[in-house]
């Protein structure tokens, strides 16, 4: 079945520029010199090292455990050995944090114990995948890097009658999903089935924006085989792929505020990369320890979409994408609207990195912040229904009890309030800056 949606609450339609990289194959990036595996890049407690250094290890083989019930092991993405366990830059946490430092040998050996679990699902139970999903450390690839086998078993309470998978990649110049779905459409519909037999969901929703056609039509396709799931063809519009703006448009319900979640409506939601994740770590036996990552913008040379070891040199990824095209303006770790600007490209691909964007030094110019001229466009723009002026206004003066009071809790962080405003505003840094204060209050609080 195959339901075409317009309809959407907010959102801005932003310029896709997808055509710089959407066309360009995936591509191995490569064994760089030097691997840095964060402990920290997932949602939860940091995973546990299980190595020390001079240690020898092989492809796949696991580095550190899972740190706790949340969260997530982690594995050699190619073999060498482990030259050091030290605190490097995170790019996400803006800080020093522990990491695993891999210096590869060049053989990519794998480890001898990996190999398949099963050739089709019919040969390995809901239990199984759940376990190979921890095992494998595979998170959520959309970005959030949430650990899906915690994903994969809600609260027994929570009643769930439909999983969606995200194929809708709606952040400008991001391709590495249209390409994943493109190129890999049966492991990307492999991995979801696994994804819905794990969970024991029935009802599975493929769910693409219309301006990947040729992904839809490989979708399509490899549909045709399975009984039992559907399409959602969804009309382009930032941020169409939230997961609280998703499961409202395709099935009209609304996840109530955080901490609600899409479980508490009866939804499961995974991005498409992380159903690819799970069918080769179920088909192939390798663990998450490599990801497609688009490399792009105008300030590259080359845009490209490039399978790489996690852990590899965002600078070395961007010299296998031709380099800068001059001075860079700004590089983004992520997309334009929901990433976050880089100080240096020495910092490593993470489970959650989808994109690395190179802007040019005239695309970076900032514009005077004006005062609000109270026209209300951010308020039409909001995803979810909130007043950013005021949010931002309270923020902006500190009084954060009456930021909290205009929901800014709610914000999803997805920048089209700032994107909108004819007075080129911040809103979502002041909103952002509410949003971290009110926590560490909560936090205090408790
Ligand atoms: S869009 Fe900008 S100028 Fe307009 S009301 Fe919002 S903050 Fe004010
Ligand atoms: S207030 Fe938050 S959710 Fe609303 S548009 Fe701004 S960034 Fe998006």
């Amino acid at each position: 079945m195959i339901t075409v949606i317009k309809k959407m609450i907010g959102g801005v339609p932003v310029p896709g520029k997808k055509e710089l990289s959407e066309k360009s194959p995936i591509e191995f990036a490569g064994i760089p010199g030097e691997l840095v595996l964060f402990m920290s890049q997932h949602i939860g407690a940091p995973s546990v090292a299980s190595v020390k250094p001079k240690d020898q290890v092989k492809r796949g083989q696991i580095i550190a455990e899972p740190g706790g019930f949340v969260s997530a092991a982690l594995h050699a993405p190619t073999s060498g050995v482990i030259k050091a366990i030290e605190p490097r830059y995170h790019p996400v946490l803006a800080r020093m944090s522990e990491a695993i430092v891999l210096e590869p040998d060049g053989k990519h050996e794998p480890a001898e114990n990996m190999s398949p679990t099963a050739s089709d699902l019919d040969g390995i139970l809901p239990e199984q995948i759940r376990k190979l999903a921890r095992e494998a450390g595979i998170v959520g690839l959309g970005g959030a890097a949430f650990p899906t086998s915690v994903k994969l078993a809600p609260p027994e309470d929570k009643h769930i009658d439909t999983y969606l998978l995200n194929g809708s990649e709606c952040e400008p110049y991001l391709t590495a999903d249209h390409r994943v779905m493109l190129e890999q459409a049966d492991k990307v519909l492999f991995g979801f089935r696994a994804l819905m037999k794990a969970s024991g969901v029935k009802r599975g929703i493929m769910c693409i924006e219309d301006n990947k056609p040729d992904a839809i039509e490989a979708i399509k396709q490899a549909m045709s085989s399975y009984d039992g799931l559907e399409l959602a063809v969804l009309s382009a519009r930032y941020p169409r792929g939230g997961e609280k703006q998703l499961v409202h448009a395709v099935l009209g319900r609304e996840v109530p505020p955080p901490p609600g979640l899409p479980y508490d409506v009866g939804v499961l939601v995974s991005n498409v990369g992380t159903a690819y994740a799970l069918a080769e770590a179920i088909l192939t036996g390798l663990p998450l320890v490599e990801r497609v990552v688009t490399v792009t913008g105008e300030g590259v040379a080359k845009p490209s979409n490039f399978k790489a070891l996690l852990g590899t040199p965002l600078s070395y990824l961007i010299e296998r994408a031709g380099g800068f095209t001059g001075t860079p303006g700004k590089v983004i770790l992520g997309g334009p609207m929901m990433g976050r600007a880089l100080k240096s490209i020495d910092v490593p691909v993470l489970k959650g990195t989808s994109g690395i964007l190179v802007l040019t030094k005239e695309q970076a110019v900032e514009e005077p912040i004006l005062p609000c001229v109270k026209c209300g466009k951010c308020i039409d723009a909001c995803p979810m229904g909130l007043q950013p002026l005021w949010i931002s206004a309270h923020a902006e003066r500190g009084l954060m009890e009456e930021a909290e009071s205009f929901r800014a809790m709610d914000c999803i962080e997805c920048g089209c309030c700032s994107y909108i405003c004819p007075a080129k505003r911040p809103l979502v840094q002041w909103i952002k800056m509410a949003k971290a204060d009110i926590t560490s209050r909560r936090k205090a609080q408790r």
